[in-house]
């Protein structure tokens, strides 16, 4: 059941690859109607659709590096001035590099700043069992996981009874080079949200409905 919730976030969901971010983002910005923006989820309609960004971006994906700031910094300025992100958002993956969290502050009015940076706290240990096990639906998007959150039936999304797929850079050899990345170049993000005094903290190696009650009284 989706509760409707009302909230005024401007919001950037923090953590590394498979803490959950995605998940409650949806979740979240379905209950509360904000915008919802993946930078991956837009990566990966423009590598669908074939455009010329997703056939540059497919090989940085692929191998588990990050697309190059201008590019990904643009494409957010842009989608950030959409009428349906006017008053409340969450960003999910985006920052994930200084440049990128200094340009969007940059980019953000005085009187539409940030209100919150929330960080998905899980062991590194737990991470590579979720990020393997993780399947996304090809038809709703709709995120599971081969054991701590299964379909009813084995490849067959609950919700639409679409195809699961996994994601190409979740597969083992993507896996490791993204954590590298996550902990050199997004990891230095929690030092700087802390000094501007915005971070909050979730830990988020408990069950989704926890994390989800958890967020939305810190949201709030
Ligand atoms: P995600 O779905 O957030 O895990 O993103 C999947 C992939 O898209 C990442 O591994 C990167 O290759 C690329 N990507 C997504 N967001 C960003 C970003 N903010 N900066 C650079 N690359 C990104």
């Amino acid at each position: 059941m989706v509760m409707a919730v009302s909230l005024q976030a401007r919001c950037v969901f923090l953590g590394a690859p498979g803490a959950g971010k995605g998940t409650q983002a949806k979740r979240v910005a379905a209950a509360a109607s904000v915008a919802h923006i993946s930078t991956g989820d837009m990566l990966r309609q423009e590598v669908a659709a074939g455009t010329p960004l997703g056939r540059a971006a497919k090989e940085f994906m692929d191998a588990g590096k990050l697309v190059p700031d201008e590019v990904i910094i643009s494409m957010v300025q842009e989608r950030i001035r959409q009428p349906d992100a006017r008053a409340a958002w969450i960003l999910d993956g985006f920052p994930r590099t200084l440049p990128q969290a200094e340009a969007l502050d940059r980019n953000l009015p005085r009187e539409a700043a940030l209100t919150h940076v929330i960080y998905f706290a899980v062991p590194e240990a737990a991470l590579v069992g979720r990020l393997s096990g993780r399947r996304s639906c090809s038809r709703c998007g709709a995120i599971w996981h081969v054991e701590h959150q299964p379909t009813r039936r084995e490849g067959i999304c609950d919700r639409c009874d679409g195809e699961l797929l996994q994601r190409s850079d979740d597969r083992p050899e993507a896996i490791g080079k993204r954590l590298e990345v996550y902990r050199s170049q997004t990891a230095p993000l929690l030092a700087y949200y802390r000094d501007h005094q915005v971070l909050r903290e979730v830990d988020a190696n408990r069950p989704p409905d926890v994390v989800y009650q958890e967020l939305l009284k810190l949201m709030q």
